[in-house]
C-alpha cells in the first residue's frame, strides 16, 4: 500500500492490522525487482510489536491514509473496452475480435476515499469495476505463456467515464480523462497471491445497491492474452498499468441509465485485493 506518512507518500506491506513502511514508492521498489526489502519489514517490525517497541515505521492500518498505489503514474494507463462480452452487448457493440486499446493520462489518478468530482462538462457519469495489472519486468513480443511473469501484481481501478463526452469526441480518450477519473487502490497484490487472475469475482456498489457482478473468468481476452497483444512491437515497462475492462452493469446500459449524481458513493470490490470506495462530489 502507499500510505501518506509524515507529510509524505510512503510504501509499505500490510498484514490486514498494520502497515510496516520501507520504501518511498512503487515504482523504484518494482524497479529493484526484489521483495526481500518488503519481507524483511514486516518481519523486522513485527518483532518490534512483540517487544512492545515503538517505531514510526510501523502504523495501524484502520485510520492510515491510503494514496493509490501509484499516485502517478509516468505514462498513461493501458485501457481495454469491451472485454466482457455482456457489456459489449449493453453498450450495443458487437464482441470484439481483437482487444481494443485505449488509454488515460496520470493526471486521472486519485486514491482510496479521494472525491470523483462530477465536472461541469458532462452530464452523464459513469463506473467502471476493473481489474488492473501492475507490470513488473519489461518485455516486448511477450508470448502468451510467459505473460504472467511480467506482471508485478493487481489492483483495482474504476474507469470512471463520461459518456456524452466518449461519444461526442468519437475517440473514447476524451470521455475516459478527465481529472479524477481513474480511482485505484486500496492495495497491490503481488502476483504469487493470485496465482489465476481469470477467476475472481468482481462487485461494483453505488449507494450499497450492486450494479456490477461478475467474475473475471468471462473476460473475452484474458490477462495474459491482453499482455501479449498489447507488447507485440511495444515495450511494457516496470510500473506500466494496464486495465482489463469492465463487466455488464454499468450507468449507460441500465434502463432509464443510472447516471452517477453529486452526493453518490462507489465501492468497486475484487475478491482477494478489497474494496475501493469514492465519493463523488461537486466541482
Ligand atoms: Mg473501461
Amino acid at each position: 500500500m502507499t500510505v501518506r506518512s509524515g507529510g509524505r507518500p510512503r510504501l509499505g506491506i500490510v498484514d490486514g492490522v498494520h502497515v510496516y513502511l520501507f520504501a518511498d514508492d512503487l515504482l523504484s521498489f518494482i524497479e529493484r525487482g526484489s521483495l526481500v526489502p518488503a519481507r524483511e519489514a514486516l518481519a523486522q517490525g513485527r518483532r518490534r510489536l512483540r517487544a512492545r517497541r515503538k517505531h514510526g515505521d510501523v502504523i495501524p492500518l484502520k485510520g492510515a491514509r491510503l494514496l493509490a498505489p501509484i499516485p502517478r503514474p509516468r505514462k498513461n494507463i493501458f485501457c481495454v473496452g469491451r472485454n466482457y462480452a455482456e457489456h459489449a452487448r449493453e453498450g450495443g457493440s458487437p464482441v470484439p475480435e481483437v482487444p481494443v486499446f485505449f488509454t488515460k493520462p496520470p493526471t486521472c489518478v486519485v486514491g482510496p476515499e479521494a472525491p470523483i468530482v462530477h465536472h461541469a462538462a458532462t452530464r452523464e457519469l459513469d463506473y467502471e469495476i476493473e481489474l488492473a495489472v501492475i507490470i513488473g519486468k519489461r518485455g516486448r513480443n511477450i508470448p502468451v505463456e510467459r505473460a504472467l511473469s511480467h506482471v508485478f501484481g493487481y489492483t483495482i481501478m474504476n474507469d470512471v467515464t463520461a459518456r456524452d463526452l466518449q461519444r461526442r469526441h468519437q475517440q473514447w480518450f476524451k470521455g475516459k480523462s478527465l481529472d479524477t477519473f481513474a480511482p485505484m487502490g486500496p492495495a497491490v497484490v503481488h502476483r504469487s497471491a493470485i496465482p489465476n487472475p481469470q477467476n475472481l469475482r468482481l462487485r461494483m456498489r453505488v449507494n450499497g445497491e450492486v450494479r456490477q457482478d461478475a467474475s473475471t473468468a468471462s473476460m473475452v481476452f484474458s490477462v495474459e492474452r491482453l499482455i501479449a497483444a498489447l507488447s507485440a512491437g511495444m515495450t511494457l515497462e516496470p510500473g506500466d498499468i494496464l486495465a482489463t475492462g469492465t463487466p455488464e452493469g454499468v450507468a449507460m446500459g441500465r434502463t432509464p441509465p443510472e447516471w452517477l449524481q453529486v452526493g453518490d458513493v462507489v465501492e468497486a470490490e475484487i475478491e482477494g485485493i478489497g474494496t475501493l470506495r469514492n465519493p463523488v462530489v461537486a466541482p
